[in-house]
């Protein structure tokens, strides 16, 4: 085989799956990151316990990405679970299941697998060249800013893995895309995706709650019902129960201006049993002290049943408990895109072949976070990252074959 100089752009997890994948095949990479250090935002995910992929049957896990299902079917196919599992352990990464189907790392940080992964990486001869940003084109030669000036890099076939557009701190900040759409590429505009929401707080409930968490309560949405729990924050409301949802709220709010997530404060009681115990309530308590001796509430509980139903006095027990069953969230915008955990739309699928190589840019293939997909939390984002990646550098031996 003819060993060809391969440029990987951006050293998050899909450009280091391809920089592996290519480089293990005898190929001369070399991976060109913007930042002083790469994949900060897997070592983030790892803040939380790096959830890497997860459990469910892959007739579930394969729904999970909506839409861009038919598109991602092939590489996750080829690289799903099960395989993000055995190549942790060939990184010497043991994984568990946790309680909800997730999959984590033994040591619930990402650091320890990053150390294993470039080691392997330096093993197979991939260079790394940290604080060069990819600028563009200079003809067929790709041209980075580095400390040492502006250079141009000749190479025979290139991934561009540069990530959405969220948490831009990390590194990815969509600085590309008027690059690529002056080149004639199609990209959707980014939006936030498993972000949280705004919502009018008074002063005096954001003031005592923002930062305490609503436990044991199920959201509704036209996503589905799920239980858990979620913040209250400054702005609104946030957490992994929040982002379950917030493609239907964002998609709601972009369409009409309004979304509505429903919560059921007491999972475990029936509305009629809720009234019937109200009922009872001594007439001289406070309204607070009946809700909190005849329903169970939590004080944070009842606080956002009061905030969000200003006439709650005026009502009567069946009223109040068809409210703590059914209350409804107004939210009135999505958090801004740079505290997303990730984002929906990127390269529209139309503009990659089969191999994942741009139609209208010969050699230049892309991966990951970039391309117009969405998925919630629970792994599946990595899990879509490292198959593309691995998807993108099986193309990409195939046009250098040719
Ligand atoms: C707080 C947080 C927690 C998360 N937790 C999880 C989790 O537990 N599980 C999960 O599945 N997902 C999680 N994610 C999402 C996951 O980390 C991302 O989906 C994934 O890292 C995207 O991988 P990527 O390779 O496409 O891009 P990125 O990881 O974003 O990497 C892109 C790289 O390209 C570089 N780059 C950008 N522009 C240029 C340029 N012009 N020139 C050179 N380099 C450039 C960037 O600096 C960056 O290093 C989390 C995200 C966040 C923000």
């Amino acid at each position: 085989m003819a060993k060809k100089h391969v440029a990987i752009i951006g050293g998050g997890p899909s450009g280091l799956m391809a920089a592996d994948i290519l480089s293990a095949a005898g190929h001369d990479v070399s991976v060109y990151e913007a930042m002083p250090t790469v994949a900060r935002k897997l070592l983030m995910a790892g803040k939380s316990g790096l959830n890497i992929t997860h459990s469910e049957p892959y007739s579930a896990f394969i729904e999970r990405f909506g839409a861009a299902k038919q598109h991602l079917q092939p590489a996750l196919d080829d690289f799903g679970p099960s395989d993000v599992r055995d190549w942790m352990a060939e990184l010497g990464q043991q994984t568990f299941v946790g309680t909800s189907g997730r999959v984590f790392p033994d040591v619930m940080k990402a650091s320890p697998l990053l150390r294993a992964w470039m080691h392997r990486l330096e093993q197979q001869g991939v260079k790394l060249h940290t604080r060069h940003r990819w600028t563009g084109f200079n003809r067929d030669l790709l041209s980075f800013e580095t400390p040492a000036g502006t250079i141009d890099v000749r190479s025979d076939a290139t991934l561009l893995s540069l990530g959405g557009a969220s948490w831009p701190r990390l590194g990815s900040d969509a600085a590309w895309v008027p690059t690529l759409r002056d080149k004639g590429i199609g990209i959707a505009d980014f939006k936030p995706a498993n972000c949280g929401f705004d919502l009018p707080w008074s002063d005096v409930f954001r003031s005592r709650f923002a930062g305490a968490a609503i436990k044991s309560v199920v959201t509704s949405s036209a996503a589905g019902s799920f239980q858990g729990e979620f913040v209250i924050s400054k702005h609104g409301v946030e957490g992994s129960l929040i982002y379950a949802h917030s493609a239907v709220l964002r998609e709601a709010l972009l369409d009409t201006g309004k979304a509505t997530l429903f919560l059921d404060l007491a999972p475990g009681k029936t509305e009629e049993k809720l009234a019937s115990a109200l009922a009872k309530a001594n007439s001289k308590d406070s309204l607070t002290n009946r809700l909190r001796k005849k329903t169970g509430l939590s004080d944070v509980k009842i606080a956002l049943l009061r905030e969000l139903t200003p006439e709650i006095s005026q009502l009567n027990p069946a009223a109040v408990a068809a409210k703590i069953k059914g209350l409804a969230l107004p939210v009135t915008a999505t958090r801004p895109i740079a505290e997303a955990i990730s984002v929906a739309g990127g390269i529209a699928w139309s503009q990659l072949d089969e191999n994942y190589m741009l139609r209208p840019l010969q050699g230049i293939f892309a991966a990951g976070e970039m391309l117009d997909w969405e998925a919630p939390t629970g792994g599946y984002l990595l899990t879509a990252c490292l198959a593309t990646g691995k998807a993108a550098a099986k193309g990409m031996l195939k046009f250098l074959k040719t």
